[in-house]
């Protein structure tokens, strides 16, 4: 079944977060010296993720995306992947991750059914990562790329956040990369989301500025028709490689918005700007059957009427989402919290 919300938009994409807590400070994500985390007693368990991934596929849910925080800090993921992977319903199971821990687990994954991996890497150069992540792990990054290789992964996808003035003249480099390597990189308009609490428009490196540092280097460059609600848009060089760009700041595609997003402790969000979500936990908990759960998101998506990236783009002066202190009181605003 496909539900529309008050748009016609079905909900057919789930990103679900597994932990917020991550090994990594990205400057675009955490650039602040501490953290409200949340409670573990509210984290969901595995069994409790896949009770509302169930009810999500009953609704048309059939892409889901493990995501964080950073996911594979999460104990036994590979176990919750195989028991999502043995559901047929789900066509598409994917794993964002920045990749640090990735040679430790490639190889479980890929055996526990994942089908695919997208690694974030925004830069090649050590000196950029650590001043861009506050961590030294360029190394382990391009290890763990090449670990979900070797474990026969074929779809890897490589997402960069470009930033003026920090990693916007490796644009070519990064496309040679994720070509040497076989991953396509998709390049990310640096987001005013919760969490990014340093962003500045002049700091948005436009889809059109992208493409024209592309265009220097590589000459002509085409576009690829569009088969999907995917975010990126998709791009050919003369020689056949291939990038996308995904430009949620100036050219949102709120239109077409399937996804959602679970938190790890049960926080359901229809959009990445919402402020508020549904509590699916206390839901859970609180011992409400599947019909009641099925009944809750049923009510919540047919009501929908995000476009959260739209409105933002709308707005003659565009600052930060939230301060620093809205994000200590409510740490569901935080990017790391939602998934991305
Ligand atoms: N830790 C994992 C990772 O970095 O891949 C998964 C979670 S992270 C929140 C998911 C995605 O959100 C990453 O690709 C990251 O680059 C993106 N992201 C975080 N903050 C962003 C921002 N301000 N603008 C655009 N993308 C952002
Ligand atoms: Fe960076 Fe992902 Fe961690 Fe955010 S959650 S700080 S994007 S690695
Ligand atoms: Fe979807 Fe909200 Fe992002 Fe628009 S801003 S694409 S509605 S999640």
């Amino acid at each position: 079944m496909t539900l529309p919300d008050r748009f016609g938009r079905p909900l057919r994409n789930l990103r679900l977060s597994v932990t917020d807590r991550c090994n990594l400070r990205c400057q675009y994500c955490m650039p602040e010296e501490e953290y409200v985390w949340l409670p573990k007693s509210n984290v969901l368990t595995f069994e409790e993720m896949l009770r509302l991934v169930d009810v999500f596929v009953s609704l048309g849910v059939d892409k889901v995306r493990l995501t964080g925080g950073e996911p594979l800090l999460r104990a036994d993921l590979p176990v919750l992947v195989q028991m999502l992977a043995q559901r047929p319903a789900i066509a598409d199971l994917a794993l964002t991750t920045n990749g640090v821990l990735l040679r430790d687990h490639a190889v479980a994954l890929r055996q526990a059914g994942l089908h695919r991996v997208t690694v974030s890497l925004d830069t090649l150069d050590a000196s950029t990562f650590q001043l861009l992540s506050r961590r030294n792990d360029l190394a382990r990054v391009l290890d763990g790329i090449a670990a979900a290789r070797e474990a026969g992964f074929t779809e890897i996808k490589l997402d960069s956040v470009v930033i003026a003035g920090v990693n916007d003249q490796e644009l070519p480099a990064l496309v040679s990369f994720a070509q040497s390597v076989g991953a396509e990189v998709r390049f990310i308009e640096y987001m005013d989301v919760g969490g990014a609490t340093h962003w500045r428009m002049d700091r948005v490196v436009s889809r059109a500025r992208m493409l024209a540092l592309l265009g220097a280097h590589f000459g002509a460059i085409g576009e690829v028709a569009r088969t999907s609600s995917a975010p990126a848009e998709q791009f050919v060089l003369a020689d056949g490689t291939k990038f996308g760009i995904i430009s949620s700041v100036t050219a949102p595609f709120c239109a077409s918005c399937d996804r959602a997003r679970l938190t790890a402790d049960g926080m359901w969000f229809t959009c990445l700007y919402a402020k508020d979500g549904t509590d699916l936990r206390a839901l859970l908990r609180g011992g409400a059957s599947d019909e009641v759960v099925r009944q809750k998101l049923l009510e919540v998506w047919a009501g929908r009427v995000d476009r959260g990236a739209e409105e933002r783009a709308a707005m003659p002066l565009r600052a930060p989402l939230a301060a620093v202190g809205s994000l200590r009181q409510n740490p569901h605003l935080e990017m790391h919290t939602r998934g991305g």
